[in-house]
């Protein structure tokens, strides 16, 4: 038997609903949606057009606002990236958070070699940024405030009606991804004062290699993919029409089932805490709330984190307080406080739609096996 997947944050299967949405795309309507003389390419623009309305819709927007990208990552690089280039000369300062996602810390380190100034901002000890420090920290010469909406290894949610207000107060661009949030939290850009955001499908049940950047009108921005001109000049290369139908339709899929599924993650969530914290010793990371309803991230203390992990795998599959690519000490954990030894003992929990009660029950069941075997390993050794 294959382990029981607790891993959503990193990716999740695509619903059998949205692989049949995405089928026709592939062999029957194939068309270059930038075909304009046939009805090959009219099919395929109409797909995509629908998808973009679907993506609109879902965050109360218009289409026109939407760019296709292959996923979050671009979505962040052409936001960030973008705005620098096109507001070089007004300013060189920018400000992100210690516990973003690679994808922004990435890109801004990038520009940091480029002669712009980044500020890290660091979080309190439950994740969430004090938008007074933010405040604080913004300078005359500031473009850019990137700030994640939830976030993927500890899920807590940051407060963007708040950021976003001390951005539009200062005339700053507000940048977010929201990568972990779409389909999950509300984001109503009617509402939010949010001026570009980065979304990705495959967390929420659509295909790897297609996201969206929100841009709102007037927001200078410089393409980073230079081409045929496609997605009004913001983003050159034809369209992966597929994955672009499978993304407008994992949306439209999490959009309407938001609220009866957010309520029975945060349930099963619930339920794991409850009988983790019966373990002892035992520690919850990052904001009990505002938090993603299918993220849970504990430390276990006492035990040896690659034992513990070893020990996991063949039963549930999950994500270590250590990112798997370096081996290195989670960012966000330690930006929490916690030592590289405690993030190693970190378990990331992530929930989500094939997750079942069952499951919960078998993976607390494998933990109360295991961890009394660890603790007295570790105090033997030390
Ligand atoms: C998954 C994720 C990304 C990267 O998205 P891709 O579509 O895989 O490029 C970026 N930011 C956050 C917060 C994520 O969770």
């Amino acid at each position: 038997m294959r382990p029981i997947y607790l891993d959503y944050h990193a990716t999740s299967p695509v619903d059998e609903r949205v692989w049949q949405a995405m089928m026709p795309y592939w062999r029957e309507m194939f068309g270059n949606p930038a075909s304009r003389g046939h009805s090959y390419g009219w099919e395929a623009q109409a797909a995509v057009e629908l998808a973009r309305e679907q993506v609109a819709a879902s965050l109360n927007t218009t289409p026109e606002r939407i760019i296709f990208t292959s996923g979050a990552t671009e979505a962040n690089n052409l936001a960030i990236k973008g705005v620098a280039a096109a507001l070089y000369g007004h300013g060189r300062h920018i400000l992100t958070v210690q516990t973003e996602h690679r994808a922004v810390l990435e890109p801004c380190a990038y520009l940091e070699s480029l002669g712009f100034r980044v500020t890290y901002l660091p979080v309190a000890a439950d994740g969430l940024v004090d938008v007074e420090h933010l405040r604080a920290a913004l300078q005359p010469d500031t473009i850019l405030v990137s700030v994640m909406a939830a976030n993927n290894e500890i899920g807590v949610q940051q407060p963007l009606a708040a950021i976003g207000a001390v951005c539009r107060e200062r005339g700053i661009l507000f940048h977010t991804d929201a990568a972990q949030a779409v389909g999950k939290i509300p984001l109503d850009l009617q509402a939010l004062p949010i001026d570009l955001l980065s979304l990705t499908a495959h967390k929420i049940g659509g295909p790897k290699g297609v996201g969206a950047l929100f841009v709102r009108r007037s927001v200078p921005l410089v393409p980073q993919l230079h081409g045929g001109g496609q997605e009004q000049g913001w983003r050159a290369g034809t369209l992966a029409v597929p994955l672009v139908v499978g993304l407008g339709a994992a949306l439209t899929l999490a959009m309407a089932e938001r609220e009866r599924e957010q309520a029975r993650l945060l349930a099963l969530r619930t339920h794991l805490w409850q009988e983790l914290q019966k373990l002892e010793d035992v520690l919850l990371n990052g904001a009990w709330s505002p938090r993603l309803a299918g993220n849970l991230n504990v430390t276990f203390l006492g035990v040896n984190g690659a034992e513990l992990h070893r020990q996991l795998q063949p039963v549930v599959a999950v994500s270590s307080g250590s990112a798997c690519s370096t081996g290195q000490p989670s960012h966000v954990l330690r930006a929490l406080g916690r030592s590289a030894a405690q993030a190693a003992s970190s378990v990331r929990f992530g929930l989500g739609r094939g997750t079942t009660e069952a499951e919960i029950q078998q993976v607390v069941n494998h933990l109360q096996e295991i961890l009394p075997g660890l603790r007295q390993k570790s105090y033997i050794k030390t």
